[in-house]
């Protein structure tokens, strides 16, 4: 339930509402006391009223009787009837009835008297009944049970709206604002204090206060809690903008070093894997090329070539001109071979003045073409030495053609070596060719 909607059933309105009730029954309790009491005095009136007859009223009619004055007799009667209360009036005398008033009448009190003469000796002259009818009393009671409960309702009614409007302001009105205050406190009114709606706070306070009392204390504790809970978070936030920077500075300087270190470590590669002095790849990468498009060649079913390569008479170059000079034959070649050679093909240095060369979709022919170009280009090339003068070199080329897919890369190497030293053998500068037919 929503405390701050008007609820439903209001207490001070269920409290005014059994006040009222309780009123209603004592009202009804009371009035029936009075018209008991009513009652018992219309009786004690009708006595006394019966009592003044029998003194005032019977001597005469005693009298009358006694003289046979029927005249008076009668009046006596008539004055009796229209006494105020009386309803029946009957006399028995002499074997004779007369009565007055209706003998139906409902009796509030009735008494026979006994009618005599006494003059020394009694008579009896006969018997006069008094009926004192309940319509006066009835009246009476009809009209305090009115004027009764009239009163006692309005009593009640007046005090029940000032209970009502008491308890409103004493009791459900406060308890409204408490809970009005209490289902909308929030971080922002946790500031604003409890105020009940007196402007003075009660010199001995009441549980409402109490209560009230306890729920301002339970907001100043929220309060203590809640600063200690933001003081806890901005030192949290704090600590965590420094870790965070930290991290940052640590990343940072981390992705730099990962930097350097691929950098350095791609330097690495490339030095692993290329030849120091020619630039071109080292024995071992090419190697591993070499694997690599064998096993293209392989899946393709395309053929592929290799080349070996040896400089003629080297040693001699670096006995006449020098270790150095050697190096820079050596450099020279490497550069014409790769500017000859196809950007597909993979040129390496094997060891010493060896080179190899890797030419993938080259059936031996063309290979062989290949080889002779550079042969010839070789051929015509001069490196200065020390002195000016101009270094003339030759190669030697063995040419063969992988002959089946299941070769190894050694064996090929080991074709194409063997027509190096046929070529070798037959007086240098020329290119051989293995002419191993193909088993495909
Ligand atoms: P052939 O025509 O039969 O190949 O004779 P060759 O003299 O070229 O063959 P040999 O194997 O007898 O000599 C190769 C020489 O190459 C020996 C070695 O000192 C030299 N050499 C090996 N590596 C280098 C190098 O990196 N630089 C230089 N300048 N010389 C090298
Ligand atoms: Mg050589
Ligand atoms: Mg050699």
């Amino acid at each position: 339930m929503n405390p701050r909607a008007t609820p439903r059933r209001s207490i001070s309105l269920r409290l005014t509402a059994a006040t009222v009730l309780l009123g209603m029954l004592v009202a009804v309790a009371v009035t029936a006391l009075q018209v008991r009491a009513i009652y018992r005095n219309q009786v004690t009136a009708a006595r006394a009223q019966l009592d003044e007859i029998q003194q005032s009223l019977l001597p005469s009619l005693e009298a009358s009787l006694w003289q046979v004055d029927d005249g008076s007799t009668r009046l006596l009667l008539n004055a009796l009837i229209h006494t105020p209360g009386i309803g029946y009036v009957q006399l028995d005398s002499e074997g004779r009835r007369l009565t007055r008033g209706k003998a139906d009448v409902s009796a509030l009190v009735e008494r026979s008297y006994p009618l005599t003469h006494d003059d020394g000796q009694r008579f009896d002259l006969g018997t006069l009944r008094v009926v004192i009818d309940d319509r006066i009393a009835m009246a009476r009671m009809h009209n305090a049970i009115v004027r009764e409960l009239l009163t006692t309702i309005a009593a009640m009614l007046s005090m029940s709206v000032l209970l009502l409007l008491l308890f409103r302001r004493q009791v459900t009105r406060r308890l409204q604002i408490m809970a009005d205050y209490a289902s909308t406190l929030d971080f922002e009114r946790l500031h604003t204090p409890l105020k009940l709606a007196q402007d003075r706070p009660h010199k001995r306070p009441d549980e409402l206060d109490q209560v009230a009392q306890a729920l301002d204390q339970m907001r100043v504790r929220m309060l203590d809690n809640l600063a200690v809970r933001v003081r806890h978070e901005n030192e949290l936030t704090l600590h965590r903008e420094r870790l965070e920077s930290l991290v940052q500075a640590r990343t940072a300087a981390l992705e730099e070093k990962t930097r350097q270190l691929e950098e350095k470590s791609r330097e690495l590669e490339m030095l692993a894997n290329t030849d120091g002095l020619t630039g071109v790849f080292s024995r071992r990468h090419f190697f591993t090329l070499f694997e690599q498009e064998l096993a293209r060649a392989r899946r393709g079913g395309a053929t592929m070539t290799v080349l070996m390569l040896d400089v003629d008479h080297f040693k001699h170059i670096n006995d006449t001109y020098g270790h150095a000079a050697g190096d820079r034959v050596l450099v020279r070649i490497a550069e014409t071979c790769r500017r000859e050679l196809r950007r597909i093909d993979t040129l390496g240095r094997l060891g010493g003045e060896e080179f190899a060369a890797l030419l993938p979709r080259s059936n031996r022919a063309a290979a062989a073409v290949t080889a002779e170009r550079l042969r010839s280009v070789i051929a015509a090339l001069s490196v200065d030495s020390e002195q000016g003068e101009a270094i003339r070199f030759t190669v030697s080329i063995g040419v063969a053609e992988l002959t089946h897919p299941d070769e190894s890369a050694d064996a090929l190497i080991e074709r194409a070596d063997a027509q190096l030293y046929r070529a070798k053998r037959n007086g240098r500068n020329r290119v051989c060719v293995d002419e191993t037919p193909s088993t495909d």
